[in-house]
C-alpha cells in the first residue's frame, strides 16, 4: 500500500468512526480476528490507527474496547497458533450507497443513469448539461472509456457466498498463503443487518468470469467452518444457510487508484460518436477510479 491510499483509508476509519456513533444502522464497531501460523503482532502500518484510543476521545467520541492484542491458544479456532484482535468498522455497502445517493438527492442533486461510450458524452447529457467538470468514478469502465482507456485496468474477480447466521457477531480472517491456494483468502463478514454474513473469498487477476464456480463455493464454505463453527451452530459446513452466491470484478489499477485532475478539449478524435465529435470545448475531469478491492 503506498502513502496516499494510507492516508485515504485512515480519513475512511476516522469517518466511519464518526458514522458509527451517529448512523448505527449503516455502520457499526466490530471485533476483528486474523489466525495465521506465525505471529503477525506488530505488523501493517494501520496498528496504530485501530487501538488509537485517545484519537476517538480528540474527535469527541466515546470510549471503547479497540485494544490491538495478540491472542493465543486456547482463544483461537482450533488447528491455528497464532492470532490477532482489533476493532474496525463493517458496513452493509447497498444500504451505504443509498444513505449517500439521498443526502446528494436532499442537496437537489438529480440522479440520471446512462452508458456512455466516450468521457465526451459525459459533458452534455440531456437534462444536465452542458458542464465543465466531470467525475469520472466509471472502474473498469476506464479500460475501454473512449478518452480514457486506461491499459492500467484491470479486474479482480471475488467469490463469496452470502449466509444466514445472526449469532456470528466478530469478523475471522486468514492470509496464511501456507494454507490457502493462490488468489484465496479466509474471510467472514457479519453484516450490520439481516443476519447476514459475507464468507470469502477469492482474488484472481486478470479473470473476467462472473459466474459462480462451485468447487470454490464448497472450499470457501469449508474453511469458513473451521475458522468459525459457530456459523451451523457446530452442525457441519453444509448446514451453513446459504442466502446466495456472488461474483464480482474488483476494479484494480496497476500502482494503485488514480484520483487526478486533468484538464482536456472535447470533440477530439476519429471514433467519437457523431453526437460530440468535432465539438471543441476546453474542460476538465477528475478521474477517480481503480480503488481496487478497498472502495
Ligand atoms: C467479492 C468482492 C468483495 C469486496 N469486498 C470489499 C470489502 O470488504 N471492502 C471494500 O472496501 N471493498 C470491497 N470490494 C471492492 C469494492 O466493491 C470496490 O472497490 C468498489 O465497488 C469500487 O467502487 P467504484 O465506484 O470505484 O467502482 P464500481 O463500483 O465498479 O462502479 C463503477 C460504476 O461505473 C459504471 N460505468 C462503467 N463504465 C461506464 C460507462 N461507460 N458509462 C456509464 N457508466 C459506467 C458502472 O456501471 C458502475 O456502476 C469487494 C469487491 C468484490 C468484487
Amino acid at each position: 500500500m503506498n502513502k496516499a491510499e494510507e492516508e485515504r483509508e485512515r480519513a475512511t476509519f476516522h469517518h466511519f468512526d464518526r458514522l458509527a456513533e451517529t448512523h448505527p444502522e449503516l455502520v457499526i464497531r466490530t471485533p476483528f480476528l486474523y489466525v495465521a501460523s506465525q505471529d503477525l503482532y506488530g505488523q501493517g502500518w494501520w496498528k496504530d490507527l485501530v487501538r488509537n484510543a485517545s484519537l476517538r476521545s480528540s474527535l469527541g467520541l466515546g470510549s471503547v474496547n479497540d485494544q490491538y492484542r495478540r491472542v493465543d491458544k486456547p482463544d483461537l479456532p482450533s488447528g491455528w497458533n497464532h492470532g490477532l484482535a482489533w476493532e474496525a468498522f463493517t458496513l452493509n455497502a447497498p444500504l451505504y450507497l443509498n444513505y449517500i445517493a439521498d443526502k446528494l438527492k436532499s442537496h437537489g442533486v438529480p440522479f440520471i443513469r446512462q452508458r456512455v461510450s466516450a468521457l465526451d458524452e459525459a459533458y452534455d447529457i440531456p437534462g444536465i448539461g452542458p458542464v465543465d467538470l466531470v467525475i469520472n468514478a466509471t472502474g473498469l469502465g476506464s479500460q475501454t472509456l473512449i478518452g480514457v482507456q486506461d491499459s492500467k485496468v484491470f479486474p479482480a474477480r471475488g467469490q463469496t457466498v452470502l449466509v444466514k447466521a445472526p449469532n456470528v457477531k466478530t469478523n475471522y480472517g486468514c492470509r496464511d498463503q501456507n494454507f490457502l491456494p493462490k488468489g484465496e483468502s479466509m474471510y467472514i463478514i457479519p453484516r450490520p443487518s439481516e443476519g447476514h454474513v459475507i464468507l470469502g473469498g477469492t482474488f484472481l487477476p486478470n479473470v473476467y468470469s462472473t459466474l459462480p464456480d462451485m468447487e470454490t463455493a464448497e472450499r470457501i464454505l469449508k474453511n469458513a467452518y473451521k475458522l468459525c463453527p459457530a456459523l451451523s451452530h457446530g452442525q457441519g459446513w453444509e448446514k451453513i444457510e446459504v442466502v446466495k452466491h456472488n461474483v464480482g470484478l474488483r476494479p484494480c489499477r496497476e500502482g494503485g487508484a488514480r484520483i487526478e485532475l486533468e484538464e482536456r478539449i472535447t470533440g477530439e478524435g476519429k471514433l467519437l460518436p457523431a453526437s460530440v465529435k468535432g465539438k471543441a470545448r476546453k474542460v476538465a475531469v477528475v478521474h477517480a477510479y481503480g480503488i481496487g478491492p478497498a472502495g
